[in-house]
């Protein structure tokens, strides 16, 4: 019993990142709410004035939240990778897979650490790196071909982020029962730098993606999924021995979904709400529920059915839940931690 709580726990990693106060926050006035403790621990304050509010509103003025990790301003990207991607790399080139999710409100910054910037480059890129390096450096004689694609998903809809003139594209089980996107671009081995540029071009084709200019919350989802096929040869035949894949998922805001955390809600809102959001969330809830293994329904969205071979079973799963420490976003890190905290 000890030894399968044990196994579950390591196939789902939950951290948290807070981001630095912006500048438009302290503009406004707002205080830091949000703090780390501790590597796991996260404090976060109600900013309500009056004590007796508080206590009518059934709060406590101080509530923590448990992570795995958990990392505020001073984190860098490189901590922030290294505490939560880079122990997955070995997994998938030896054929197993993995996720990790970015998580969150619009504008905590979730596309900053997933792909960051040029002088701060994200998980992505980071990823990316050390996977070609780690084939590189491994002594077996099996070839290795790594291949990447960028989709969107919005409004259940498949969008290529490399190439968007494809149109709307489906999803179609392959003859060994693997989901894949039917037509979707594959970009081979390249060198880190052009990742770099080919991810940062695909942003910028993605909907609704905010700008400083422009705040509305962004509702698609920006999918990396890089595959690692090993192959090995036979005489003159390259055989096919094992495929790792790897997905990095910058998601849609959560804040639509987490106002209807409340299950009675969920419902009712159905037609509004982003339905891939909160089938990953069903999924995640059902992966990492302490009370055993529940149905999971993978179905339910695009989103959970593109991953359905790489969450939960062997696959190991991480999600990175991102939150503002300023007082004006009190509810939405509120969600955003009970969300994240639940889910461990
Ligand atoms: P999201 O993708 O969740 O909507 P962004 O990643 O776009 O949020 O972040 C919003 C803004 O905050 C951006 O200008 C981004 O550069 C900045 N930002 C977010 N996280 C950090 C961080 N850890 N350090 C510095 N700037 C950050
Ligand atoms: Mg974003």
């Amino acid at each position: 019993m000890k030894e399968a709580r044990e196994a579950r726990d390591q196939q789902l990693t939950v951290a948290l990142r807070i981001r630095p106060i912006s500048m438009v926050e302290l503009e406004e006035g707002a205080a830091l709410i949000a703090h780390k403790v501790d590597e796991q621990v996260v404090v976060l304050m109600d900013p309500m004035e009056d004590p007796e509010d508080i206590l009518r509103a059934n709060r406590s003025r101080e509530k923590s939240y448990m992570f795995d990790v958990a990392f505020d301003f001073t984190a860098t990207q490189e901590m922030v990778y290294r505490a939560t991607t880079k122990g997955l790399i070995e997994g998938i080139i030896s054929g197993y897979n993995a996720t990790v999710f970015a998580y969150g409100p619009t504008g905590c910054g979730k596309t900053y650490t997933m792909l960051g910037t040029d002088r701060e480059p994200g998980i992505y890129a980071r990823t990316l790196h050390d996977l070609f390096k780690a084939i590189e450096d491994t002594s077996d004689d099996m070839e290795y071909e790594v291949s990447m694609s960028y989709l969107e998903i919005y409004n259940e809809m498949i969008r290529d982020l490399l190439n968007p003139s494809l149109g709307f594209l489906e999803l179609r089980e392959d003859a060994k029962g693997v989901i894949q996107v039917a037509g979707i671009t594959e970009v081979s081995t390249i060198n880190a730098k052009e990742i770099m540029q080919l991810l940062v071009k695909g942003n910028k084709q993605r909907t609704q993606e905010p700008t400083a200019a422009n705040q509305t919350s962004s509702r698609s989802h920006a999918v990396l999924q890089v595959t690692v096929r090993q192959k090995s040869r036979v005489k003159d035949i390259l055989q096919e021995v094992r495929v790792g894949r790897l997905f990095m998922i910058d998601l849609a805001g959560s804040e639509r979904a987490s106002q209807t955390q409340n299950r009675g809600q969920r419902m009712k809102e159905g037609a509004h709400i982003n339905r891939s959001l909160l089938a990953l969330g069903n999924c995640i809830n059902a992966l990492s529920d302490k009370g055993g293994p529940k149905y999971v329904n993978y179905r339910d969205s695009k989103l959970t059915r593109l991953l359905k071979d790489s969450l939960g079973g062997n696959s190991r799963t991480v999600m990175i839940a991102h939150i503002s420490p300023a007082s004006s976003a009190f509810e939405e890190s509120r969600s955003t931690l009970t969300y994240a905290d639940r889910a461990k």
